[in-house]
């Protein structure tokens, strides 16, 4: 396999490989960032997609089956897809790596798109162009589903050595990529002690994931009898969603292990000396798990469409239409997955999860599809539903739910309804839930 044969993988197109002589797949002598990464094929709307994670893959799977003439090309950096969903459960054992970790050649020669492996790097909205490590291509709509960032920054400034160094020492894993096998390791040779995981100021990606991830951890040392203390330091006034769930859990299965602070922002980090300064007290720890404040991925802001908070500064989050997914600025650009920003006075953020993001990239499908057609685009909300499991042995879990629907003023109203009794049978739909899924883009 040559390197182009690596980098550029098309189920049916020119740079394909195995039907085109070896000229035709010759890369130039140098690749810039103004090398025509691609040239179009058929006669259909070109639809680049940034970012193959849960959004981007299932909006590249959507597109192809709606507009069967589309030219649909997926931009992904990762060379494999990593699964935020389960993959607390990976980290004890529970799930192995194969469950989580998934080629993505498969679907892409499945549903006929061209899937790309490479790097995002600048977006230019005049032109219709997107600059990659490869090359430009040029598009007529886009989708950003590049998921979120880790702003490192909010805590270190401009000194990206001590990001790096907590980026590699206390890895949260919250990005999907091989930073997973880092946060495993070192959670598999902690012999015992103190650590300090902290969550995000709200918005965030999956809320009730660290709780999750929390209970998870104390279960293993619970029953590998590593005398750890898990002190969750949480910004919120308390547990949330599932705050009952949750704190039944700490209380009646952790109570030794686990202890949760409320109303504890970040105020700094001294990770060489391993020390953390919050609004609810100072801890020093042995080891952590370092969560920055999230927001969303660079090609938003590379591409302008980050949206202003009431202090006028970046508020961090995609500017877009809450009910066409649209960017406010760009109506040809689309914006799917834990990036999108502000969308209801009422919740704020949709949940930043998987299941969200699945459902905004089969409608930010249907949507375009619906454009092409020269059809009226009817608004769609997603749902959402998240499964956490609290105990390992017996296998218990809790859930939360979440509805939408639209008032008569056109704004997003949300229902929560939280499971907060951990059962066994929560287990199995939860792994018949990752199951529906991963068929839906995966397989
Ligand atoms: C521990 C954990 C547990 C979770 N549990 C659940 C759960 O039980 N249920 C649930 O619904 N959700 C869960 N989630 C949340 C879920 O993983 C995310 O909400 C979901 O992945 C969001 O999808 P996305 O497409 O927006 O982003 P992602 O899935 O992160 O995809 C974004 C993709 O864009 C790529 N990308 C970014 N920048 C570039 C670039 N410059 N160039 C090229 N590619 C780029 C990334 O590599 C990535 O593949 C969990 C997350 C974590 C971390």
């Amino acid at each position: 396999m040559n390197r182009r044969h690596f980098l550029l993988t098309a189920p049916t197109v020119a740079l394909g490989a195995a039907s085109l002589p070896a000229t035709a797949l010759a890369a130039p002598a140098v690749i810039t960032s103004s090398t025509q990464l691609l040239p179009r094929r058929g006669k259909g709307p070109r639809i680049v997609i940034c970012g193959g994670g849960w959004g981007g893959m299932t909006a590249a799977r959507y597109l192809r089956e709606l507009i069967p003439d589309s030219d649909v090309v997926l931009l992904e950096r990762n060379p494999t897809f990593w699964s935020g969903p389960m993959s607390n459960k990976w980290l004890v054992d529970i799930v192995d790596t194969d469950f989580l970790n998934h080629d993505m050649l498969h679907p892409a020669n499945k549903y006929g798109y061209t899937l790309v492996n490479t790097n995002v790097m600048g977006v230019e909205r005049d032109k219709k162009i997107v600059r990659t490590a490869h090359g430009t291509i040029d598009y007529d709509y886009l989708i950003l589903s590049g998921g979120i960032r880790n702003a490192y920054d909010a805590w270190f400034g401009d000194d990206v050595g001590a990001a790096e160094y907590t980026r590699t020492h206390f890895p949260n894993a919250y990005e999907p990529n091989s930073e997973m096998l880092q946060l495993k390791k070192k959670f598999k040779d902690f012999k015992g002690g103190t650590i300090v995981m902290n969550l995000p100021p709200p918005p965030h990606r999956c809320p009730p994931s660290p709780y999750e991830r929390a209970c998870l951890m104390a279960w293993y040392y619970k029953v590998n009898n590593i005398p750890a203390k898990i002190i969750i330091l949480d910004p919120k006034p308390m547990v949330a969603p599932i705050g009952e769930g949750y704190r039944a859990a700490f209380r009646e299965l952790y109570p030794d292990i686990i202890t949760h602070v409320p109303n504890a922002t970040v105020k700094e980090v001294d990770p060489y000396n391993k020390h953390i300064k919050t609004t609810a007290g100072d801890f020093d720890f042995d080891h952590a798990v370092l969560m920055p404040p999230h927001q969303a991925a660079d090609m938003v802001w590379q591409a302008g469409l980050i949206g202003t908070g009431p202090d006028g500064k970046p508020n961090g989050w995609a500017d877009i239409d809450p009910r066409f997914f649209t960017a406010n600025a760009d109506e040809d650009v689309y914006v799917v997955g834990d990036a999108m920003g502000m969308v209801s006075e009422q919740f704020g953020h949709y949940p930043k999860s998987a299941h969200v993001a699945n459902a905004i990239g089969k409608i930010v499908a249907k949507n375009i599809a619906e454009r092409v057609e020269g059809k009226d685009v009817t608004p769609v909300l997603p749902d959402n539903l998240c499964y956490m499991m609290v105990n390992g042995d017996p296998q218990e879990e809790i859930s939360v739910e979440f509805e939408y629907e639209l008032d008569p003023n056109g704004m997003v109203l949300q229902t929560q309804i939280d499971m907060d009794v951990r059962t066994n049978d929560l287990v199995a739909l939860d792994f018949a839930w990752i199951k529906g899924r991963f068929d839906d883009f995966l397989f």
